[in-house]
């Protein structure tokens, strides 16, 4: 078989052999529905589902009757959002988030938009990524229910002040909901530290299974409560009916049990590995630009512009469908992934990078299963696909020569 290698780990990452060895009994012999109360299959069914809550919680310093289990970070972010705007209606109607968040946030408020059950401000963030937190206390008004910044963002790896954000939330009495997919078990949260009230993760990012995630909500200091978004059995204290996803569940808290213990250790192996790729590109190419903050990052997360040229054409030189003899290496660019229209990345775009510019972006998501080898092999493909493209580029040609190129640069602010 062709050799692949795997380096786009924000869109999703590779089942963990250890998540998928916990799930299998629960396909086979422990398959109870753990809403059955009148026998054993049931009750060894709750119980794997309620280890595992405690597992959840115990990651973020949260308690474990506040985890909703739920299909994804999707519906955990619309069960929050939407929960709180319905709920809280007659308090008031106005959301503060960012306008790097995730499509599951973004789509939510401008649904809730449309049909006029919310008034929201889309703050805007600096060049690397990051939401001032003076604006958010300047953007509370009488009518503000909550707040919504995620922890990490998925195109270009920034962390949010979520502390700060966390403790102007408290000291206005408004709500405080976190999108934490990206960063959920591979930085350490604390949700009283960090004043969240609400947090929105999902298993498939931290190497467990698909369709399943959770909503952390807060019971005490202050109860949250939310309108249910789905009817039905009742399930999840009434926020979430449906029967659980035992299989995924027990792999959700496998994942986040491997993730805690090995944090530290795979956190630094994982800059590492990041930092030999950008060395071995900066060193061999010019005219190569970061994406993000340089510091305040996710450290599997390098995001590149490649000025002159297109990442999409970079994209088919990389990912094996225009060489059928050299290994197929998945990464992203800053075009491809919101939409099939090659519309500019609308994060790129945010931080104030231009549209030619964000064009040429690469994303590389490095993951627990990457190795040092597989590293150099990318940096060599890429470094050698960039210098073909660049030669048949008359824009890099013209730049060689000295031409000013400032309207290519249009806003770009690095
Ligand atoms: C992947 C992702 C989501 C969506 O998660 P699903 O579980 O696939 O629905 C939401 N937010 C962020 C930041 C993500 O990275």
């Amino acid at each position: 078989m062709k050799r692949r290698i795997y380096m786009d780990n924000h869109a999703t990452t590779p089942l963990d052999p250890r998540v998928l060895e916990a799930m299998l009994p629960y396909f086979q012999e422990e398959f109870g529905n753990a809403a059955s109360r009148n026998h054993e299959y049931g009750w060894e069914a709750e119980q794997a589902v309620d280890r595992s809550r405690e597992i959840a919680a115990d990651l973020i310093g949260g308690k474990a009757k506040e985890i909703i289990w739920l299909s994804g970070a999707t519906e955990s972010d619309n069960v929050a959002i939407k929960g709180i705007v319905e709920f809280y209606k007659d308090k008031g109607n106005h959301i503060i988030t960012t306008s790097t968040e995730h499509k599951a946030i973004l789509d939510t408020c401008k649904s809730l938009e449309r049909k006029k059950l919310a008034r929201v401000t889309y703050l805007p963030v600096d060049t690397q990524g990051r939401v001032d937190p003076s604006q958010v206390r300047e953007a509370i008004t009488d009518d503000t229910i909550l707040i919504s910044v995620m922890l990490a963002n998925n195109e270009i790896g920034t962390i949010q002040p979520l502390a700060e954000i966390g403790k102007i939330a408290k000291e206005k009495g408004v709500f405080f909901h976190t999108d934490a997919t990206q960063g959920f078990g591979k930085i350490p949260i604390d949700v009283n530290e960090m004043g969240i009230d609400l947090l929105s993760a999902s298993a498939h990012k931290i190497y467990g299974p698909k369709g399943v995630g959770l909503l952390w909500v807060r019971s005490r200091g202050p109860r949250v409560r939310l309108t249910a978004q789905m009817d039905g059995g009742g399930h999840e204290r009434g926020m979430r009916s449906g029967t659980l996803n035992v299989t995924g569940i027990v792999g959700f808290a496998k994942a986040i049990e491997i993730a805690k213990t090995e944090m530290v250790e795979e956190n630094a192996r994982i800059l590492a590995l990041r930092e030999r790729l950008n060395d071995k590109i900066l060193s061999d190419l010019d005219e190569v630009y970061l994406n993000g903050h340089p510091t305040e990052r996710l450290a599997g997360n390098l995001n590149l512009s490649f000025a002159y040229i297109e990442g999409e054409s970079m994209l088919m030189g990389l990912n094996g469908s225009a060489s059928p003899d050299l290994a197929a290496i998945a990464v992203s660019s800053g075009s491809a992934c919101t939409s099939a229209t090659l519309e500019p990345s609308y994060v790129l775009k945010a931080l104030g990078v231009g549209d030619e510019l964000a064009h040429t972006s690469i994303r590389f998501g490095l993951g627990r299963f990457n190795t040092e080898e597989e590293v150099d092999y990318v940096a060599d493909r890429v470094i050698s696909e960039v210098k073909r493209l660049r030669e048949l580029s008359p824009l890099y040609e013209m730049a060689k020569e000295g031409i000013d190129l400032k309207d290519y640069f249009a806003g770009a602010s690095h």
